[in-house]
C-alpha cells in the first residue's frame, strides 16, 4: 500500500490523426488530464476520461481539474493521513471521495492511480487485481461521423484490412440510414455493424432506427436520452437488435434497474464513466449474473486510460469487442509504448500496476500545464 503524499494534475493536448465527430460533438485535439500520485517510494498513473467539452456527460477536463484539486485530492490526502500509517489503497478511494456528489470521471482517475501505486508496489498487474482471464483482448473500432458515406465506408474498408472485426459507426438523425446501410454492404462477413447514437433520437422520429434494425446490427447503441430508460425498454421491446446502454449506466444501481425495466440487453462498461474500476467491475459481475454480454467502452485515452480498459476487458463477461484500438487509431505518437494491432486483437498489459507509464519525451513534449497538490 503506498503513502500517497501529493499528487501532480497534468494537462495535455495530444493531436488526433484524424478529427472524430459524433452526436455529442468534435474532437480536432484530445484534451488530457492526467493524475500522478506520488509519496514514500510510491508513484502511480490515472487518466480522466472526461473530454474537452460537457457534451458526453456533464463532466469535461476543465471542470474534472478544478473538482480533482479543490475537493478530490484535500480528501485523499486527508483520508490518507487518517488510515493507519499514512497507507491507502485503490479499493479504498471510493468512500474516501464519496463524500462528493458526482464527478465520476474526476473521481476514477484518482482511484487509477492509486490503484497503479499500489499494484506497482507489490508487483501485481492490474488484470489479475480485477480479476482478468485473457491475455488479449478483441479490438473494436468507432467511426465517426463524416462528411461522405463514401468517406466513411472507404475507412470502415480499411480498418477492416488492418484486422479490426467489429466496427461501431456514431449516428445521428440525418447520418443513420444510408452510411450504415453502405458499410453493411461493404463489410458483408468480414466485420461485425453496431452504432452508436449518444442519445441523439431524443425527441426524433425512431424511423430510422426501425430502418436500421433490418440490417443485421450486433447492437444499437443509447438511441436515447440517459434518463429516459422507459424509453429505451419500449423500443427494446419493438426491434430485433439488441439495444446497448452507455450514458445511462453510472454505476451497478443503474444496471440493476435498467436490465430490470428490460431497458437494454447489452451494456458498455466505461470505468470513468462508472465512477472508477471497482465500480465497473461491479457492474461486470451484476451482467455475469444476469447472462447479459458487457463490452469495454473508449474516450480516445492515451496508453495509460487504454491500459486500464484492456485490463478491464480481460475480465470473463467481456465477450463483445470494445472500443479497444490500437494507439494508431488515433495517436500518430501515444503518451506510452504504443498498443499495436496483432491478428484483430491488443495484448493486456501484464507489468505490475497499469503494465505501462508515459514516456518523458512524450510528456514534455505535449504538456500544456502542470501543478502539484500537497
Ligand atoms: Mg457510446
Amino acid at each position: 500500500m503506498p503513502r500517497v503524499e501529493a499528487v501532480e494534475l497534468r494537462r495535455l493536448r495530444l493531436p488526433l490523426r484524424s478529427p472524430f465527430r459524433s452526436a455529442h460533438g468534435a474532437h480536432g485535439d484530445k484534451d488530457v488530464l492526467v493524475v500522478r500520485v506520488l509519496g514514500a517510494g510510491a508513484e502511480g498513473w490515472g487518466e480522466c476520461a472526461a473530454l474537452a467539452q460537457p457534451t458526453y456527460t456533464s463532466e469535461y477536463t476543465g471542470g474534472a481539474q478544478q473538482v480533482l484539486r479543490e475537493h478530490l485530492i484535500p480528501r485523499l490526502l486527508r483520508g490518507a493521513g487518517e488510515v493507519a500509517g499514512g497507507d491507502i489503497g485503490g479499493q479504498e478511494v471510493a468512500g474516501v471521495l464519496a463524500g462528493v456528489k458526482g464527478h465520476p470521471m474526476a473521481k476514477a482517475a484518482l482511484e487509477m492511480a492509486v490503484l497503479d501505486a499500489e499494484l506497482r508496489d507489490c508487483g501485481v498487474s492490474l488484470a489479475e487485481r480485477l480479476g482478468g482471464t485473457r491475455t488479449s483482448v478483441q479490438a473494436g473500432v468507432a467511426l465517426g461521423m463524416a462528411s461522405t458515406v463514401a468517406e466513411v465506408v472507404t475507412a470502415a474498408e480499411a480498418f477492416v484490412a488492418e484486422g479490426y472485426r467489429r466496427v461501431k459507426l456514431k449516428i445521428a438523425p440525418g447520418w443513420d440510414v444510408s452510411p450504415v446501410t453502405a458499410v453493411r454492404a461493404a463489410l458483408g462477413t468480414a466485420a461485425a455493424v453496431q452504432v452508436d447514437a449518444n442519445g441523439a433520437y431524443a425527441g426524433a422520429g425512431l424511423e430510422p432506427l426501425g430502418e436500421l434494425d433490418r440490417l443485421g446490427l450486433a447492437l444499437i447503441e443509447q438511441p436515447l436520452a440517459p434518463r429516459d430508460l422507459r424509453g429505451h425498454a419500449q423500443l427494446a421491446g419493438r426491434l430485433r437488435t439488441p439495444l446497448c446502454l452507455d450514458e445511462s449506466i453510472e454505476g451497478v444501481a443503474d444496471a440493476e434497474v435498467a436490465l430490470d425495466l428490460g431497458a437494454c440487453s447489452i451494456v458498455n462498461i466505461k470505468p470513468g464513466r462508472c465512477g472508477g474500476l471497482f465500480e465497473a467491475v461491479r457492474v461486470h459481475d451484476l451482467c455475469m449474473d444476469r447472462r447479459v454480454p458487457v463490452w469495454c467502452g473508449g474516450m480516445l485515452e492515451t496508453g495509460i486510460g487504454r491500459a486500464a480498459n484492456l485490463a478491464l476487458a480481460s475480465l470473463p463477461g467481456f465477450s463483445l469487442p470494445g472500443d479497444l484500438s490500437a494507439s494508431d487509431r488515433y495517436f500518430d505518437e501515444d503518451l506510452t509504448e504504443p498498443f499495436v494491432l496483432q491478428d484483430g486483437c491488443l495484448w493486456v498489459p501484464t507489468g505490475p500496476g497499469l503494465g505501462v507509464e508515459p514516456a518523458p519525451e512524450a510528456l514534455a513534449r505535449f504538456t500544456t500545464s502542470v501543478e502539484l497538490i500537497g
